[in-house]
């Protein structure tokens, strides 16, 4: 499909246009990308930050806050920009976005400001919804300079995502860029309609999607594992010399499940997020506040634990782990 792994073939490219602004070898800049005026008049501006090397070589674009509380992945894109002033670009181009829902991380919400998912309406149009023309305006201004993409996520109220990626099934190309990351576990993600990756998927454009921690909470072990895989990436187009370190190899998710809670009580989960869990194990219990119930919650296949409800207490039903299986 596409080749953006081989750094070796986008010697040709030497135009990046992002913005209505080129950016040449070795220069820094901090565009704006401009959505809307808000009621108070105030313009709202999505800064995106360029770094482009000397020489030559593939455009990464670097992901986070498409849903504005999840706060993991805009401390990691920082960390990687805070990175460069020690080691600057060897070659290619780092394009980041910290926060793309700017709306949503004012008011540490998901969503815009109308209650849209923003990753539900790409690619968008120019007269539609604020998501809408959001999503447009990435698409339109920055998208087509990108070779490869790594967004980055958490999960949503209560659910802690053990350090995860996912890739586009059926495309090649996002395995092996998963692969590259080296998280420790990748799962294997149906298309999701009018998602950023379904927009990148049928353009031809890598990508991979990070998960990792919970909404409005900061978690060092998941920004230290997204700052590496983003490293281990970027070495190997080149944007910097590598490799700094060792592939580990990540454990292959084929589908996954939701283990949901037998009835509803205070949760006690037992086993550690991440960890290989056998069929028929004891996950943990949740119990009536009175000391006359508990229940203890077992794992209904074999497979790895990729979230866990952090939630102290739970209704009949509710999800509380999720189970990858190989
Ligand atoms: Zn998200």
């Amino acid at each position: 499909m596409n080749a953006p792994f081989d750094p070796g073939t986008a010697e040709t490219c030497t135009l990046v246009r992002i913005l209505g602004t080129s950016v040449l070898p070795g220069e820094h800049h901090v565009l704006d990308l401009q959505v809307a005026r808000l009621y108070t008049r105030t313009s709202v501006e999505i800064p995106v930050v360029v770094h482009r090397g000397k020489e030559d070589g593939p455009v990464l674009l670097l992901l986070a806050g498409v849903h504005g509380d999840e706060v993991n992945g805009i401390d990691s894109v920082r960390r990687i920009l805070n990175e460069l002033k020690e080691r600057p670009l060897e070659r290619g181009t780092l394009v980041a976005i910290p926060v793309l829902n700017v709306f949503g991380f004012l008011a540490m919400k998901r969503e815009l400001p109308d209650g849209r998912d923003l990753n539900r309406f790409f690619p968008g149009s120019a007269n539609g919804s604020l998501a809408s023309r959001l999503a447009h305006a990435l698409v339109t201004e920055v998208l087509p300079a990108v070779d490869v993409v790594i967004d980055l996520h958490s999960g949503a109220d209560q659910r802690f995502n053990h350090a995860h990626l996912r890739y586009t099934e059926g495309d090649e190309a996002s395995l092996q860029l998963a692969e590259i990351f080296d998280p420790p576990l990748i799962l294997k993600a149906a298309m999701r309609e009018k998602s950023i990756r379904s927009y990148l998927h049928e353009k031809g454009t890598s990508y991979v999607l990070f998960e990792g921690g919970k909404a409005r909470s900061l978690d060092e072990d998941v920004i230290r594992e997204a700052f590496r895989g983003i490293t281990r990436v970027m070495e190997h187009l080149g944007l910097w010399k590598g490799p700094s370190d060792s592939k580990r190899g990540a454990t292959a998710l084929a589908s996954s499940k939701w283990v949901r809670s037998p009835n509803a009580g205070l949760f006690h989960p037992m086993m550690e997020n991440g960890s290989k869990v056998q069929r028929d194990m004891v996950l943990g219990f949740v119990s009536d506040p009175y000391g006359d119930l508990v229940k203890p919650v077992k794992a209904p296949y074999s497979g790895y634990i990729i979230c866990v409800n952090t939630a102290p207490v739970v209704n009949q039903g509710d999800a509380l782990f999720h189970i990858g299986i190989q």
